[in-house]
């Protein structure tokens, strides 16, 4: 197996792109392709501020590196859980750190347990859908901090198996308002930071071999919570029309991108009123954030 590009030893192959790289070609290839993205998408302006919400999995950690090695001003941003079974907050909190001391990335972190007094195992205690909380815990917390630093972007590690499995889900139940927000950039609204996926085009191999290129060393404790499996079988199923048609999977998100623009409308009517805790927008007068930290602690007092 030759690079296509220099035909020296290929050290991985990409049969979706119909190509084999070296090391040094890999490197030029993923770095090019991430950057038409930003490009493609309006992103992020030349050398713009990014927060990047890093979880200690390969895929936050490529996305902060790739838009550092692009000349981007990027600032990284950790939610420590509390979660202490399997060492996953300790273990993934540690990863993080060395990673961004290792890349010169400042890093903010929210522990939940100093700022609000409790964590998840806590919140979970009570809650059957402890990851939905998390998922909303963690984007809230990130919002306010893009927006506090006035960030161009929030970027998160969303790969095109995660784009891809999500717009399969979405068709199959017609789920129009999902349908319209699957693109790779959501514009900023007011009390929302415009939100970034640099890697929506980017598949599982590929950041796998990129990642190991660079020595990047995603924590390997997994949370024991476990994230809900109901998308595994769209997963499943592109991964199977992916081995018979190579690079379906890409051509089946990229041309969602093209005509996502019939489904804007259709989203739900955006949140009227503010929550009276934190003043972001809401659904309900105390968002779900506030509900689950704050307003239970004043009870309590
Ligand atoms: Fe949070 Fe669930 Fe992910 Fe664990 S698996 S980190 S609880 S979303
Ligand atoms: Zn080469
Ligand atoms: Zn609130």
């Amino acid at each position: 197996m030759k690079c296509t590009v220099c035909g020296k030893p290929a050290i991985v192959k990409f049969p979706a792109h119909n190509s084999a790289f070296c090391e040094e070609h890999l490197d030029a290839f993923f770095l090019r392709q991430v950057s038409k993205t930003i490009e493609k998408y309006k992103m992020l302006p030349p050398k713009g501020r990014v927060v990047v919400a890093i979880s200690g999995g390969k895929d936050s950690l490529v996305t902060a590196y790739v838009l550092k090695r692009l000349g981007y001003e990027v600032l990284g941003f950790f939610v420590d859980l509390g979660i202490t079974q399997n060492d996953f907050s300790p273990r993934s909190r540690e990863v993080v750190e060395n990673f961004c001391k290792e890349h010169d990335i400042p890093l903010e972190i929210v522990d939940l347990k100093e700022r609000y007094g409790k964590d998840i195992p806590e919140v979970a205690k009570r809650q059957d859908r402890i990851c939905a909380i998390c998922g909303v815990t963690k984007r809230h917390l990130m919002n306010e901090y893009a927006l506090s630093v006035n960030a161009d972007a929030l970027a998160t590690g969303h790969t095109l198996d995660d784009m891809a499995k999500l717009l399969l889900a979405n068709l199959m139940r017609w789920d129009l308002h999902h349908l319209a927000k699957g693109v790779p950039t959501l514009p900023a609204e007011p009390g929302f930071a415009k939100k970034i996926k640099p890697l929506a085009f980017q598949s599982e191999d590929e950041i796998i071999a990129f990642a190991k290129l660079h020595n990047i060393k995603p924590v390997e404790a997994k949370c024991p919570y476990g994230r809900e499996a109901k998308y595994n079988r769209y997963q499943e199923a592109l991964d199977m029309l992916e081995e018979k048609s190579p690079g379906i999977k890409r051509s089946f998100y990229k041309n969602y991108t093209k005509y996502a623009y019939l489904f804007e409308g259709t989203q739900a009517r955006p949140p009227k009123v503010n929550c009276e805790v934190c003043g972001f927008p809401s659904v309900s007068p105390v968002c779900t954030f506030c509900r689950t930290w704050v307003v239970d602690n004043e009870k309590k007092k």
